[in-house]
């Protein structure tokens, strides 16, 4: 899959006299251990570990998929990202009853290659956290099946339906998860950017990225809050957000420091990329 990153050599030279670099994004390919390698137009080659749950990768997968008009595509990743977030709801609740990692580990196995176990894993664990029983749309898992094993080609209306109900489901779980055990969250994604940190090759140079997609008042030009809809993610991937790119990116400067603890290990790169949504609100991608 390809996400916009940018190259952390070019980010080292840039950065040799002590100043915040530029952020030059480049599109990258992100691999399955959460790596994006990046090749720049002056012939490097380096690594950038995107801070990004697998869920929201696919999120983000699923709305580029609409947009180019593949909505049976919307359907099957939507139902993967689904299934990601029970396994990270999983792990940050198995985490906050102080079960070992290993053990997390070897549990996981056992149910780690059929998505019915783990929803059966997630539905006991969130009983016991939320004291109620967790209720899923009876149409997400309908729609999901007719795609998924029937071969169902789903209208864009209904495809769009189901990836609205599923990110509604989505951020609904993130926000519980977020309230009840915000240390355990910090945890796993510290646990999880520690793993993708141990997979880069020796002397590779590596720089982190975390994005955020937010809707902006247009008229005030300040962001008001992150996208809440799934149809927002698929506005911030539109062409016409795409050919903005280029000229915004070289206007706006990260907000954080990127040179933290002296070192480019810790950096994080941010951006804003603003969309156009005609008379609604825009959007902003933040890098
Ligand atoms: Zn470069």
């Amino acid at each position: 899959m390809k996400i916009l990153a940018a190259c952390p050599d070019c980010i080292q030279e840039a950065s040799k006299d002590g100043k915040q670099p530029k952020f030059n994004p480049i599109a990258g390919e992100l691999d399955d251990n959460g790596m994006i390698h990046v090749s720049c137009d002056r012939g490097h080659s380096g690594v950038v570990l995107y801070n990004a749950r697998r869920y929201e990768v696919l999120v983000r997968s699923a709305a580029r998929a609409a947009l180019d008009g593949y909505t049976n595509e919307v359907v099957a990743v939507m139902s993967s990202a689904l299934e990601r977030i029970y396994e990270f709801y999983i792990r940050v609740s198995s985490r906050a009853k102080g079960i070992p990692e290993e053990t997390v580990e070897a549990a996981w196995k056992n149910v780690a290659a059929q998505s019915e176990r783990q929803f059966g894993a997630f539905q006991f664990l969130y009983m016991l956290d939320q004291s109620r029983p967790f209720k899923l749309e009876p149409r997400i898992t309908e729609t999901r099946n007719k795609v998924v094993h029937r071969g169902k080609i789903v209208r864009e209306a209904e495809a769009l339906e189901f990836a609205e109900n599923v990110y509604g489901v989505i951020q609904h779980l993130q926000t519980e998860l977020q309230s009840k055990f915000p240390q355990f969250v910090a945890e796993e994604v510290e646990r999880e950017m520690k793993v993708q940190q141990s997979q880069v090759p020796e002397g590779v140079n590596h720089i982190k990225l975390s994005t955020t997609t937010v809707n902006v008042d247009k008229s005030k030009n300040e962001v008001t809050g992150v996208v809440t809809k799934f149809i927002e993610h698929v506005a911030c991937h539109t062409s016409d957000a795409r050919a903005r790119f280029s000229c915004i990116a070289s206007k706006i400067r990260p907000s954080r420091p990127l040179l933290r603890d002296g070192g480019f290990a810790q950096a994080l790169v941010e951006c804003l990329l603003w969309i156009d949504k005609g008379n609604s609100r825009g959007g902003w991608i933040v890098y």
